[in-house]
């Protein structure tokens, strides 16, 4: 710009110093066609005239009989007289004197001027020292001899301009005498004059065609300096424009890279996706699908910005999902429409596959608004970058989810484990102690299970724990857990169940697990069955630790009452509970009486 500039500057310049020079040279020749053609046709003139009077002094010199008899004393022969008279016929002097070296007229073409004696200092001081000397003066027609006006065109002034030069006639060196010639320069000189102003006109054309030109060129070369100008700041500003967008969403990026990183579960990263994808690409309605566990349909997860989703859609709808990668409807001549995109209404769309450590874990779909078609396309690259974003943050909290999982999860069963139970008995009890609301705990243990094992063999033996996990679970109604506490035993937290709900449930969960048919290669294994102890929040202990106590002794009355059965804990049991486990440890058995 700054080059643009200074190139521009200095060419303009230039054209200014050529234009400034061509209207001096207009006003030059406007006013010398006034001020120089008569003084410089006045010393053209003289200069000629002042040869042509050497040449004429010299013709006289060579014509006469002898010079140094004729200008002592004025002596001239026949012939002589008659070169002199002739000579004005013959050239264009109209009259010429002949003076001795002092100065008087010894010979004239005008007999009244011979006898005359010059006074002029001119001729002592100039002539006689061997020069020319040259006089131009304006003189009455009458001055002028034999001028017939007739001759001439036009009007004529009462004036001529006569020239007359005085040239020295030197022999050896001295001064014998001069000869005056007249001639009438006004013709000749009016002629120059005319011709001199005739070229200053056309000069002065000339210099108003070219200042004309110049002018042009300068009009022409500033309107091209400020279209360019015009261009650049444009450009300028579409650059400046494009680097604050740029700015804008490498900022928008890195909070959301922030706020993702720093969710805690998907919903809440769906919901800071939203509330992002609405500021970085407003120009977009959007979308969010992410598998279900069973794989075979991905959910709705998430819409922004006027969008909306679908609860589930089929990978095999998406040609996004299809070919593993960015699908663009709008870019091509042939497209087609993806399934969960229907009905279409022509707008240009982008499916993201969104990808977890390599694998496909869902799906971002962004559609533009209408009448921002272009602009939708342009910003592909800033979606792909928000997709990849997503990606990398579903990834974690899947990560994350994961980790938690294996924490909290027993792998044989996909229950929760006893570290899990503690803690949510904990919160149970706490929440119980606030609201007031009955909780209650059922311990289960399978029967004679080392004799399954024994029988059947450990792989048997896993398969039968995890039906009886699924078989649990499946009794399990939500905000219930259902625990594997350790071996062939298991727990569930039942909040707000009295106990009398408490007891319908585990004869119901016993009832399940009797039913269970676990088939084993080519055969069914026998049915199992369970015992069960039920105890109760407040009635038998207040901490978890007593309450778990409370339905293991339950559960043992069950197993002493002869298994597959279900049993309350006894009220108010701490002290009999502590009983129990310490007959329990010491294998004796309970005596049926003491059961509930
Ligand atoms: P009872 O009716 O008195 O409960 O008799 P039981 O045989 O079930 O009780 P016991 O505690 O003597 O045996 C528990 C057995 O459970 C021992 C072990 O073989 C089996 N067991 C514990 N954990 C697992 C497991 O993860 N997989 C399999 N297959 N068996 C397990
Ligand atoms: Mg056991
Ligand atoms: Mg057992």
């Amino acid at each position: 710009m700054k080059q643009v500039d200074s190139v521009g500057r200095g060419s303009r310049l230039k054209m200014a110093g050529i234009a400034g020079a061509l209207i001096a040279l207009t006003a030059l020749a406007g006013w010398g066609n006034y001020a120089i053609p008569a003084p410089v046709v006045d010393r053209m003139l003289e200069a000629d005239l002042r040869h042509r009077a050497t040449q004429l002094n010299r013709q006289v010199e060579g014509h006469l009989h002898d010079l140094e008899e004729t200008f002592s004393i004025g002596y001239m022969d026949d012939h002589d007289q008659e070169f002199l008279e002739l000579l004005p016929a013959t050239t264009d002097i109209y009259r010429f004197k002949l003076f001795d070296a002092k100065g008087r007229v010894f010979w004239s073409t005008r007999a009244s001027d011979v006898g005359a004696v010059t006074t002029n200092a001119y001729f002592t001081e100039i002539v006689g020292m061997g020069n020319i000397f040259y006089k131009h003066e304006e003189k009455p027609i009458t001055e002028v001899d034999s001028f017939d006006a007739d001759l001439l065109d036009g009007p004529t002034s009462s004036t001529r301009h006569v020239a007359e030069i005085y040239t020295p006639i030197i022999k050896d060196g001295q001064f014998l005498g001069a000869i005056e010639f007249y001639t009438d320069i006004t013709q000749v000189r009016s002629l120059f004059i005319n011709r001199v102003r005739l070229s200053l006109i056309i000069l002065s054309g000339i210099a108003l065609t070219a200042l004309a030109a110049v002018i042009l060129v300068i009009h022409r070369a500033n309107r091209n300096q400020l279209r360019l100008l015009k261009v650049h700041a444009t450009k300028e500003r579409d650059l400046m424009d494009e680097q604050l967008r740029l700015a804008r969403e490498v900022r928008l990026l890195g909070e959301l890279n922030e706020w993702l990183q720093s969710s805690r579960s998907l919903d809440e990263l769906f919901d800071m996706v939203s509330r992002f994808m609405t500021h970085i690409l407003p120009k977009a309605e959007g979308s969010v699908y992410v598998y279900s566990n069973s794989r075979d349909v991905l959910d709705g997860c998430a819409s922004w910005n006027g969008g909306s989703h679908r609860a589930h859609i089929h990978p095999e709808g998406c040609w996004g999902l299809r070919r593993g990668r960015t699908y663009e409807f709008g870019a091509s001549e042939i497209d087609f429409v993806c399934e969960h995109a229907e009905p279409h209404d022509g707008r240009p769309y982008f499916c993201f596959p969104i990808l977890a450590h390599g694998e496909t874990v869902g799906l971002m779909h962004l559609r533009a608004h209408e009448g921002c078609s272009d602009a939708f396309h342009a910003s592909k690259k800033l979606a792909q970058l928000c997709a990849e974003q997503i990606s990398m943050a579903i990834a974690n909290v899947r990560m994350r989810d994961q980790l938690h999982d294996q924490s909290v999860r027993d792998p044989l069963t996909g229950l929760f484990n006893r570290r899990h139970m503690t803690e949510s008995l904990r919160k149970g009890i706490s929440r119980s102690q606030q609201t007031g609301a009955p909780l209650s705990l059922i311990a289960v243990d399978v029967d004679h299970f080392k004799k399954f094992n024994d029988t059947h063999g450990h792989d048997a033996g896993d398969m039968v724990l995890r039906a009886v996990g699924a078989a649990l679970e499946q009794g399990c109604d939500r905000d219930e857990v259902a625990c594997r506490i350790g071996g062939e035993e298991f727990m569930l937290i039942l909040p707000d169940n009295t106990p009398e709900d408490a007891m319908t449930r585990a004869e119901k969960l016993r009832q399940a697990v009797e039913a269970v048919s676990v088939r084993y290669g080519e055969k069914s294994l026998p049915r199992i069955t369970i015992s069960v102890g039920v105890a109760h929040y407040p009635t038998h202990g207040h901490m978890p630790q007593d309450l778990m106590r409370s339905a293991d002794d339950a559960l043992y009355a069950a197993k002493d009452k002869g298994r597959n059965q279900v049993q309350v804990a006894r009220g108010n049991a701490h002290h009999e509970n502590a009983d129990q486990s310490t007959r329990r440890e010491l294998g004796t058995p309970t005596p049926p009486a003491n059961a509930a």
